[in-house]
């Protein structure tokens, strides 16, 4: 006997039709002899419609207010859910996240989880319960408060409730196969992914892959919760997502096959790109900006400073972040340039990201080289580069990020033997 815990996104669970169909698929593994923790998004688009609505009637909504508005999404599903559960014959109890122990600071919209105490959990499924949990919300000690854990929180309500319960295996429904090489609408040739590192899920998740949310892997990753991604609508395998260096009897052994240099290449529409032309080449200059930029609340991925024109002993900086990001961060840099002693501003939202990621990256050469050449047979400019130790990810225009990543994609060997059956799955 094993204890599962499982998520359901919002897609897995838009209908009477689809709650029936996750309730016969959380009894079937309760039957088989499993304690069974589920954790549920919210309905559909539910959450987009609430905060719509919001929108409607106040400008900018009180965030406590708009948390408690959020948060009543998931109470929606998690009821009709063990209602479904219940009419199958089978004892299911819904908890809110408050009630499920979900301990979380005071930050509306954003909270990060400090706590989890699952006591009621842990009682109702000694009592032979199937245990629903109200996804993406907690209660916050200091304020006495319900929060939210930002978009997509229903990923950690799992993971951190598997590593409260010490679950063997934290399962992550939604409308996709699994992980796959790329994102199958970009690249049709993209292979589910048997089995990849939390490190590469991490490098992966962050660098615009979106099945699975980086909080979540991040969760995973420090406390050891092993994850399952896989699809509500097929009853096959997914991807497994596990620490190289760690074995679990739920995960078929890797076969004979050396573990593949490159795991995947991650495609990104969503930054922009401000460059900062004309500043001073003294020392300071690069804190003065990033500080305006980080005060606007900005999150900045990839930085380039020129090389100084010899004449001016001016440079210019570029750096990329969240497009959503990039109005703030222009008006406080604006707002400070004389100070800063910069010529101009230029905003670029047309750009694109390529990511390859693979841990094998450590120990092979050469795979910076296959992708340089990948993308310079397609005519592809590169516009900066940035690396990590698992990663190496270029901007290019945005019109040429999907060739670029078929290329790319078949330059490392990664693709598939035929098209990846995609069933228009948004990986929610
Ligand atoms: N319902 C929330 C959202 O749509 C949380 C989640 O789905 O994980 O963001
Ligand atoms: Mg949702």
């Amino acid at each position: 006997m094993a204890l599962i815990v499982q998520k359901y996104g919002g897609s897995s669970v838009a209908d009477a039709e689809s709650i029936k169909r996750v309730a016969k698929r959380i009894v079937d593994t309760r039957r088989a002899g499993h304690e069974v923790v589920v954790a549920v998004s919210a309905m559909g688009d539910t959450t987009d419609e609430l905060l719509d609505l919001a929108g409607q009637v106040a400008p900018i909504p009180a965030p406590r207010e708009l948390d408690m508005l959020l948060s009543s999404g998931e109470r929606i599903s998690m009821a009709l859910l063990a209602m479904a559960i219940h009419s199958m014959g089978f004892e299911a109890r819904s908890f809110t996240g408050s009630q499920a122990g979900m301990i979380t600071d005071a930050t509306h919209g954003a909270a990060r989880i400090v706590d989890v105490t699952p006591v009621r959990l842990r009682e109702a499924l000694d009592e032979g319960a199937i245990v629903i949990v109200a996804g993406f919300q907690g209660f916050s000690r200091d304020t006495r408060d319900i929060t939210t854990l930002g978009r997509g929180g229903s990923d950690t309500t799992a993971v951190a409730l598997a590593a409260a319960l010490k679950a063997d295996v934290c399962e992550i429904y939604s409308d996709v196969d699994g992980i796959f090489t790329a994102d199958p609408r970009v690249v049709p040739l993209a292979r589910k992914l048997e089995r990849v590192g939390s490190e590469e899920m991490l490098e992966l998740a962050a660098n615009g892959a979106k099945v699975l949310y980086i909080r979540a892997v991040e969760y995973a990753r420090r406390h050891g919760v092993l994850i399952h991604a896989r699809s509500t609508f097929s009853p096959g395998e997914g991807t497994w997502v596990l620490d190289a260096s760690k074995t679990s009897a739920l995960v078929p052994e890797r076969g004979a096959m050396e573990e593949p240099i490159v795991a995947g290449v991650a495609t990104d529409l969503s930054q922009a790109k401000i460059t900062v032309i004309g500043v001073p080449d003294v020392p300071g200059k690069a804190a003065d900006i990033f500080k305006i930029v980080a005060k606007s609340g900005a999150n900045v991925d990839m930085i380039v400073q020129n090389v100084s024109a010899a004449a001016t002993a001016r440079t210019d900086i570029s750096f990329t972040l969240p497009k959503t990001d990039a109005a703030t961060a222009l008006r406080a840099l604006a707002g400070e340039q004389s100070e800063v002693g910069f010529e101009s501003l230029v905003h670029d939202d047309q750009i694109g990201k390529l990511s390859v990621v693979g841990a094998g990256m450590r120990t092979h050469s050469g795979v910076s080289a296959t992708l340089f050449e990948a993308l310079s047979m397609a005519g592809v400019n590169i516009e900066m580069i940035s690396t990590s130790e698992i990663r190496i990810s270029v901007v290019v225009r945005g019109v040429d990020l999907a060739e670029a990543a078929r290329l790319v994609h078949t330059a490392y060997g990664l693709d598939g033997d035929a098209e990846a059956t995609v069933h228009a799955g948004s990986g929610r």
